[in-house]
């Protein structure tokens, strides 16, 4: 029986935030900092096809754990997690939660996915040599081993000036169909679901409003993903509109399906906010519970 809601400790989580190691602007130790700015207790370090994080964002949680215990406050409990890109486009987005360094099995897959993003990290500079913009050696990051995507390829051309923002990057030169686009094959959803179950992670579809699927669809995919081992919605996302909201929520209670949010911050727009979610997520506390329950 679940605690009434006055009796169940202080809970604010942000279960969807990107690191350097992937995507995101910041570093462990500042996303701490924010963590606590934002006055988070829960936060889960979900980078893109990489577990890589996971030891120095532990360490800096460690840290900060130190001085609250020292001068007071809630300490930061870290999930670690991982967003694995699935599906034709790479669109469709799967969440691990409770993943850890030594599953040799996703460690193998994941270094797969790293070789190939490099590759295609290479024949996107190649494109854009084509199309007349040559990008100079010293933008280029030097550690070319992380899981590097088009991403990067937009901020360096902001940082040319070739484009004013990473969303004009990929809409002239990176989104699909655009000249600098180079197709990459990622994992169909079913099996980044099957791989997650596999290494005793929880899955959860990553902002299913990002589909851009009518409701019915989105609705019949989760279904189906659910029956390959689906077991959560990100149904609290910066995507999700607010009208859509409690129908999803209702929806995935309704299917058993844990119910998660995050605000995706990669620290890279001035609306990206670490701990900001979208809609009045009341039931968070127990949401929490049940995903980390699920964990351990
Ligand atoms: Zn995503
Ligand atoms: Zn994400």
């Amino acid at each position: 029986m679940s605690l009434p809601v006055s009796l169940q400790p202080m809970i604010r989580a942000d279960l969807h935030v990107h690191s350097i190691f992937s995507d995101g602007r910041h570093t462990p130790r500042e996303l701490c900092d924010l963590a606590q700015e934002a006055g988070l207790t829960h936060m889960a370090l979900c980078d893109h096809d990489t577990l890589s994080g996971h030891a120095p964002m532990q360490e800096a949680v460690n840290a900060v754990n130190e001085r609250i215990a020292r001068s007071g406050g809630h300490p930061l409990t870290l999930l670690p997690g991982v967003e694995l890109s699935t599906g034709d486009t790479g669109t469709t987005h799967i969440l691990g939660y409770g993943v850890e360094a030594g599953h040799t099995r996703l460690e193998e897959v994941l270094a797969e996915c790293e070789k190939r993003r490099l590759e295609r990290f290479q024949a996107t500079l190649d494109r854009l040599k084509e199309l007349g913009i040559q990008i100079p050696s010293q933008l280029i990051p030097e550690n070319l081993e992380g899981p590097l995507g088009r991403a990067h390829v937009a901020r360096i051309l902001v940082k040319m000036g070739v484009v004013r923002s990473v969303g004009e990057a990929f809409g002239r030169y990176l989104a699909e169909g655009r000249p600098a686009c180079v197709p990459y094959r990622h994992m169909t959803t079913l099996e980044a679901i099957d791989l997650l179950c596999r290494v005793g992670t929880v899955p959860v579809l990553a902002h299913p409003c990002r589909m851009n699927l009518s409701q019915p669809a989105l609705f019949a995919l989760v279904e189906s993903f659910q029956e390959g081992g689906l077991q959560g919605l990100e149904v609290y996302h910066p995507s999700a509109p607010g009208d859509l909201i409690p129908i999803l929520d209702a929806f995935a209670r309704r299917r058993g399906l844990l119910v998660t949010g995050g605000s995706d911050f990669h620290g890279d727009r001035k609306t990206d906010e670490l701990g900001r979610l979208p809609g009045d997520w009341q039931t968070q506390p127990q949401d929490v519970s049940a995903l980390t329950a699920r964990i351990t």
